[in-house]
């Protein structure tokens, strides 16, 4: 089928990856029918403001991704608050929880993830929270009031973000981490012995490799408090418990239509699914890599890259190689960003990583397998991020005396 010949576009999910597929389907010229169907209430918006803005500074957040006026003027149908409940590939057709059937050409699956649960916790019903749409992030404003004691399980990205944000609110901060290391998954230990330092500093209580054995609802004069069992042996009592212990892709819909899942949609390098006119992009999408290897990447770049690769596949035009994979996060009012392979054997720090400073000071770091750059971080150096980029696209030899040389331009030393 070439591009003429589609005349109608499904996507499903109306998260980063779906509103950024109908921008890519239109910026290449697709001019048939656009179909995005979401099942949450809202036009398309943005996650990452979920966590710092929209409850720090909620009056002043603006995340939609898509107006009404750009969906209008981009001639794309919408449909909120009504999620496919079944695909149908042989017929080319989903079925949407209020009983319409809607027939696709080529479907895009851009349904993320779910907070992974943790079913004693839930079991409370209440004073526990998790954190992935907008309205769980509301809920959290008047949770994080000045005094509060919060526990946060997770030292993920989640877990730490809230800390940072529940810090800059006055409450008492507890974070729970049963790994050795905050932030374990996307970072190296060097960086994560830096955030843990910044985060003590600024009065989290971060407590490693301890689970929760137990929980549970305790009567105060005022009303209620959790009260949490950790394997140490130490008793917490909270306000309030968020968890963040990371994400399952809602897959359920192309396990049921018998795609290729592990645990999310196995695609291939155009973001094709084991169902040539079924494509998945985002949190949801496990792809094919040049080493033989299927890697999900849960970041709000990755949804933007899949949408643009699923797009370009309609249009029958190559999409670019990828830059390496990239995402940041903001704590205690510091950037980092972190790009490539997080997995690099050695560490080079350039300039000055000062545990003891807080927000004020910047540096870079440079991951390094066999003598070549294969990853990079910054902090407080956002600008630098590109050559950096750069360097691990295209495999720069690591040179001590020139990259870790303030005096010298990092931008020059792309080679
Ligand atoms: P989503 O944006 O989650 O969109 C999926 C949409 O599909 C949702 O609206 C969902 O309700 C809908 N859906 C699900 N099932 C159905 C169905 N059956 N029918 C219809 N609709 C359905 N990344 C970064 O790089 N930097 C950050 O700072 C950062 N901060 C984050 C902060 C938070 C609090 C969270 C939760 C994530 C953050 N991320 C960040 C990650 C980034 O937001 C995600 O990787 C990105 O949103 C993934 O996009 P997606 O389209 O795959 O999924
Ligand atoms: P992560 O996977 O980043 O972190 C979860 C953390 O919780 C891990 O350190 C994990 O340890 C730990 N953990 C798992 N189970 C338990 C448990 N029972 N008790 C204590 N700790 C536990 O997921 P998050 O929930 O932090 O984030 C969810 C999603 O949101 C991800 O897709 C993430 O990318 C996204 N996000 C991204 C942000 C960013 O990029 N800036 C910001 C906020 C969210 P272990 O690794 O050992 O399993």
């Amino acid at each position: 089928m070439n591009h003429e010949s589609v005349q109608t576009v499904v996507i499903v999910g109306a998260g980063q990856a779906g509103a950024n597929a109908v921008l890519e389907l239109r910026a290449h010229q697709y001019q048939g029918r656009i179909i995005l169907i979401g099942d949450e209430p809202h036009l398309p918006y943005e996650r990452p403001p979920l966590s710092k803005d929209v409850i720090l500074k909620p009056e002043q957040t603006k995340i939609e991704i898509l107006s009404e006026e750009k969906l209008a003027a981009l001639n794309v149908e919408i449909i909120r608050g009504n999620g496919v409940v079944k695909i149908h590939p042989e017929a080319h057709t989903v079925a949407l929880k209020n009983g319409d059937v809607i027939s696709y050409d080529k479907l895009l699956l851009a349904t993320g993830g779910a907070a992974r649960r943790l079913p004693n916790f839930d079991a409370l019903g209440q004073h526990v929270y998790t954190l992935r749409n907008l309205e769980d992030s509301q809920a959290l404003v008047p949770v994080l009031q000045p005094g509060r004691r919060i526990i946060l399980i997770g030292g993920g990205v989640i877990g730490l973000e809230l800390a940072s944000s529940a810090r800059s609110k006055d409450c008492q901060v507890t974070v729970i981490e049963m790994g050795p290391m905050v932030m374990g998954r996307c970072s190296p230990q060097i960086l994560s012995e830096f955030l843990l330092s910044q985060h003590r500093q600024n009065g989290v209580d971060v407590q490693l490799e301890t689970q929760i054995m137990d929980c549970r609802l305790e009567r105060t004069v005022d009303g209620e408090e959790v009260v949490v069992n950790l394997e140490n042996g130490q008793e917490l009592r909270a306000d309030a418990v968020i968890y963040g212990i990371g994400i399952v892709p809602n897959a359920q819909l192309a396990i049921d239509a018998g795609l290729q899942v592990d645990s999310a949609i196995q695609v291939n390098e155009h973001c094709q699914s084991s169902q040539p006119d079924i494509y998945a992009a985002g949190d949801v999408a496990t792809q094919l890599r040049a080493n033989g290897t299927y890697q999900r990447i849960e970041t709000w770049e990755n949804a933007n890259i899949q949408a643009g690769i699923f797009a370009r596949h309609i249009m029958g035009i190559e999409h670019p190689v990828p830059s390496p994979a990239w995402f940041w996060t903001d704590q205690f009012n510091i950037n980092f960003q972190f790009a490539g392979d997080m997995t690099a054997t050695e560490w080079h720090i350039r300039g000055e990583m000062n545990q003891h400073k807080t927000a004020d000071h910047c540096f870079v770091v440079f991951g390094v397998n066999e003598g070549k750059i294969v990853a990079g971080i910054t902090v407080n150096a956002a600008k630098e991020m590109r050559h950096l980029k750069k360097m691990i696209a295209k495999k720069t030899l690591f040179s001590t005396t020139n990259h870790l040389d303030l005096t010298q331009d990092l931008k020059k030393l792309v080679a």
